[in-house]
């Protein structure tokens, strides 16, 4: 370890809560590449667990940061903020006319989207949200109880009330968890922390029927899937259905805290002002990096770029079943891809990163990849060579 990282982390343990246990002192990073205090190039396979979809400090989204911090940083939302109102326009664009209210984070945005669920539901006295086992929807109170699962939510109960949990991808199971209290159905179009798994579209059509039915809202977290990393701008787009409400957050921002509840019209006009606020959420640097962050996608075709590279980290990956048993599976869609592994998969991304490449874990036994969508094919191809003799040394010695 460098000097400088011992100091760092000596500093961690004095002062800082021991929430984590960072890996590498990082210094700087361009594109898909990052570097450490250790004289190493890293090939940057988790782009900061998916909040760089433009790479690391991409020139348009760096000069943008610039330039608001220069013009004026922080207004708060008791007055207008130009940056805020046109991000909002172009999310409206992308979503097919829904509205945004902004906030700093994943799970502020889905309390948020929650609340305005209930809001929705009071006239029928209805407030209970419906999330799905092996979900992740954050840290706060209400999100770990939204969130199910026990290492997310032990030592902190009492945990709110108003979540009821059924099996992702088992339509029977939301019907036998619906109440006469239910309001809502919130799901990740691809559970990602919870291990890479996606929705099928057959469940997801049924699901929508289903709330349709019974006068439920569908709500999706796209805090991970969202801003191109599948493919398309939001997941759903690449499902039968479409959501009362999402949430971004992650890659939104283009490396800044921002996240956002995305509401059809009639749903974000329940709202009246006072009834939901934040100091930060919308600030117009996040935004004015959120703005850089939809331009870069759309102008460099990193919608295809996804989808494109994917399919070549994929293959890559598969390509590693044939010589590892270790290796079950690989799943996921377009950058968000997960290897499913017979071991501790924190061992894999713990070698990968001795070797130069970064990746992370999504539960035990699931490493999983999720680089910047503009990656180039000659850091794709080396960062798979290097996972490679990853596994060469792991399981072949
Ligand atoms: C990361 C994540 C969150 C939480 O976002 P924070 O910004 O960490 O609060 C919520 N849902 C999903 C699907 C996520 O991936």
């Amino acid at each position: 370890m460098s000097k400088k990282a011992e100091e760092i982390e000596a500093l961690y343990e004095q002062y800082v809560m021991p929430t984590y246990s960072p890996a590498v002192l990082l210094v700087n990073g361009t594109g898909d590449c990052v570097h450490g205090a250790d004289g190493m190039t890293y090939y940057d396979l988790t782009s900061g667990i998916a909040t760089l979809a433009c790479g690391h400090c991409h020139p348009d989204v760096t000069a943008a940061i610039e330039a608001q911090a220069k013009t004026i940083a922080h207004t708060s939302n008791l007055y207008y903020n130009e940056k805020m109102a046109t991000l909002a326009q172009a999310l409206g664009r992308l979503s097919g006319g829904y509205k945004s209210f902004f906030t700093n984070s994943g799970a502020e945005a889905n309390e948020n989207m929650v609340k305005i669920a209930r809001l929705w539901g009071r006239e029928s006295g209805r407030y209970e949200v419906i999330t799905f086992n092996k979900s992740f929807h954050g840290r706060t109170l209400a999100m770990c109880a939204a969130t199910a699962q026990a290492k997310i939510q032990q030592g902190f109960d009492p945990l709110p009330t108003g979540f009821a949990y059924a099996d992702f991808n088992d339509l029977e199971s939301v019907k036998a968890a619906i109440s006469e209290k239910t309001v809502a159905v919130m799901i990740e179009p691809i559970q990602g922390e919870g291990g890479v798994i996606e929705a099928n579209n057959d469940f997801l059509k049924a699901l929508a029927d289903l709330c349709k039915e019974k006068n439920l809202l569908l709500l999706m977290d796209e805090i991970q899937t969202g801003m191109g990393r599948t493919g398309t701008m939001f997941a759903w787009e690449q499902t039968p259905v479409k959501p009362d409400m999402f949430t971004l957050a992650k890659s939104l921002g283009g490396g800044l805290p921002l996240g956002a509840v995305l509401a059809r019209p009639d749903l974000a006009d329940l709202l009246k002002p006072g009834m939901l606020g934040t100091t930060f959420g919308g600030n117009p640097c996040a935004c004015a990096a959120g703005q850089a962050v939809i331009d870069v996608i759309e102008r460099e075709g990193l919608l295809e770029r996804a989808k494109v590279a994917g399919a070549a980290l994929r293959e890559g990956l598969e390509a590693l079943m044939d010589s590892y048993p270790q290796v079950m599976e690989v799943r996921g869609r377009g950058l968000l891809l997960g290897m499913v592994v017979e071991g501790a998969a924190k061992e894999i991304v713990d070698k990968c990163r001795d070797f130069g490449v970064l990746c992370c874990t999504a539960g035990e036994h699931v490493v999983r990849f999720l680089p910047p969508l503009n990656i180039t094919d000659s850091h794709l191809e080396e960062a798979l060579d290097i996972i490679g003799e990853a596994f060469d040394e792991l399981f072949n010695a």
